[in-house]
């Protein structure tokens, strides 16, 4: 059975300014699947991002989720619609209790705690049942990701964007996030993912991506592309 897309990315020119970085970008992600968009430094992923969820407006091209065009809405506009940005480098608010933290996902969502999401976040990471009353800061590299991604969830979203999950954590610790983000996706939750960590999202993505100076330059199925020759040598150091 052939999956709806639920975003469509469509020939998208964007940037900053006069600085045009994503040239040209077509991509989609199908209903209930794993997409991944790999690529070096600077390459524009975290630009991608940006503009599909509004903070940046493309130049050129349209950005279709479930159906309706949005590009040019605002960001809260995206986010009512079920599309849950979790930028790169966490953006947890320190001084604010685990609680607290997640609390702010779902005020953001104006839906509040009503829909049992608390309860269900709370399952999915048991570790921030146990920290809920401490202070975000003191959470390790690891737990502060998995808060982020946490809170993310709190709107209910149908896609949860993730920018660089991997950045700054220990090979194991990224083990469990990227366990935590397929128990997401089981969850029936859309999942699109930028990394520069490629093998592990290659390994989990159901459709990868392969970003190069803003442009889209291979794509196939995690798997396959984990196989590719280009790929063993530019991005996971293999002969
Ligand atoms: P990284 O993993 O390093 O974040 P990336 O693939 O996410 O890389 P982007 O952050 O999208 O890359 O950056 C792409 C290009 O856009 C880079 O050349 C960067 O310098 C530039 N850029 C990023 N943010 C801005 C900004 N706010 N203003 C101007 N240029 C920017």
């Amino acid at each position: 059975m052939v999956k709806m897309d639920l975003l469509k990315v469509v020939r998208v020119t964007s940037g900053y300014g006069t600085l045009t970085v994503l040239n040209q970008v077509s991509c989609e992600v199908a209903d209930k699947s794993l997409v991944a968009i790999v690529g070096s430094n600077g390459a524009g992923k975290t630009t991608l991002l940006n503009t599909i969820s509004g903070i940046l407006h493309p130049y050129s091209g349209k950005i279709y989720f479930k159906g309706k065009e949005i590009n040019g809405m605002p960001p809260h506009e995206i986010a009512r619609l079920g599309i849950s940005h979790v930028p790169e480098g966490r953006r947890i608010f320190p001084n604010l209790s685990v609680l607290e933290n997640l609390k702010m996902g779902a005020y953001l969502a104006r839906e509040n705690m009503k829909n049992g999401m608390l309860k269900k976040v709370f399952e999915m990471f048991p570790i921030l049942k146990e920290r809920k009353n401490q202070p975000a800061r003191t959470l390790s590299g690891g737990e502060a990701q998995m808060l982020a991604i946490a809170r993310g969830l709190m709107r209910g979203p149908s896609l949860l964007m993730l920018d660089e999950p991997s950045l700054g954590l220990a090979p194991k610790v990224v083990a469990s996030v990227y366990e935590t983000i397929e128990a997401i996706k089981k969850n029936g939750v859309s999942i699109l993912l930028v990394e520069q960590n490629v093998r592990y999202a290659l390994e989990i993505a159901d459709k990868a991506y392969v970003l190069e100076n803003g442009k889209i330059v291979m794509q196939g199925r995690g798997r396959d592309l984990l196989k590719n020759k280009n790929i063993k040598k530019h991005y996971l150091s293999l002969k």
